[in-house]
């Protein structure tokens, strides 16, 4: 019955809490995890891994503006190899897996062992501007160690210790078994960042974490109903907080046709030739959105045309 019910769009909040020495975003992102793990056919951990970074990217992303780009890779020594997603200004994001059917067995808790897929190794983080426009400026790095594998500590890891924004992070994907098939399906995926900004009292900080590791899962509010907001609410307690923005959020690529044709053209035309003699046309795999664009011979045959247009 559950999957049957009305898709809403997903959705991310950012506010301000404690008269603004607290900075607060929250998101639903079932649809576009689900959509994630769809495209790459994901096993469940490897999903719930997936979906977890993709949230806490939307979630650190929050705050960019036109133009920027935030990308998240965590790097681990466990079977999915590493994890990408990368978020922009407009509430995209996209991302990928190396070992998308990787998978590890239930941990001790008879849950998906997140940390047991990824394993040990670094959370990076990477902060872009005006790549897009060619206004190239030099990225914002900064990396920390995994120091969990659930990746929502990896993330409060990296604020605090990197950024120097002592933060608290929730991120969660539920999967269900399909009652038809048994397929696992995604029926609540999202998070919440909660972060301290400098100066923030020592009585709010205590009052947030205690509120905090109150806090039932996000998933479990999320499957009955939550908005972003009542994560908030939930999470945040007593202490008030205002709503600054809300905006939709989904998994969009920047890649298309027009991309891929202008990718080959760029491409040695020797090499461009074989292709057309040895395969007789030209495939490529996106491997942020797992999207094929295929190039047949008469494709191939007007890009070494056209070269030979602009050589002439
Ligand atoms: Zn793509």
């Amino acid at each position: 019955m559950a999957e049957k019910q009305e898709r809403l769009v997903d959705l991310l909040v950012r506010g301000t809490a404690a008269g603004g020495e607290v900075r607060c975003m929250a998101g639903v992102t079932t649809n576009l995890v689900a959509e994630a793990v769809r495209r790459h056919e994901a096993s469940p951990t490897v999903g719930a891994a997936l979906g977890r970074t993709l949230t806490g990217t939307l979630l650190l992303g929050s705050s960019l503006k036109e133009l920027d780009r935030l990308t998240v890779q965590i790097t681990g020594d466990g079977p999915v190899g590493s994890i990408t997603a990368e978020a922009n200004a407009n509430g995209q994001v996209r991302g990928y897996v190396r070992n998308p059917q990787a998978e590890a067995p239930l941990n001790e808790k008879g849950k998906l062992d997140v940390r047991g897929v990824v394993g040990a190794g670094m959370f990076y983080v990477t902060r872009e501007s005006g790549y897009d426009m060619g206004l190239y400026r030099e990225p914002y790095r900064g990396s920390v160690p995994l120091i969990s594998g659930e990746i929502a500590e990896d993330f409060a890891y990296y604020l605090t210790k990197s950024e120097q924004i002592p933060s608290a992070v929730m991120l969660g994907v539920l999967l269900r078994a399909n009652e038809a098939n048994g397929a696992a399906y995604v029926a609540a995926a999202g998070g919440l960042m909660i972060q301290m900004m400098p100066g923030a009292d020592e009585k709010t900080i205590a009052a947030i974490e205690e509120s905090v590791s109150r806090a039932p899962q996000v998933t479990k509010l999320i499957s009955e109903g939550a908005r972003p907001i009542d994560l908030l609410r939930t999470a945040l307690g007593a202490i008030e907080f205002e709503i600054l923005d809300e905006r939709p959020i989904e998994f969009v690529c920047s890649c298309s046709h027009e991309r891929a044709v202008s990718l080959i053209s760029s491409i040695d035309r020797n090499e461009i030739a074989a292709m057309l003699r040895e395969d007789k046309g030209a495939v490529m795999n996106c491997h942020f959105c797992n999207e094929t664009y295929r190039l047949d011979e008469a494709a191939l045959e007007q890009i070494l045309r056209g070269e030979e247009t602009i050589s002439a």
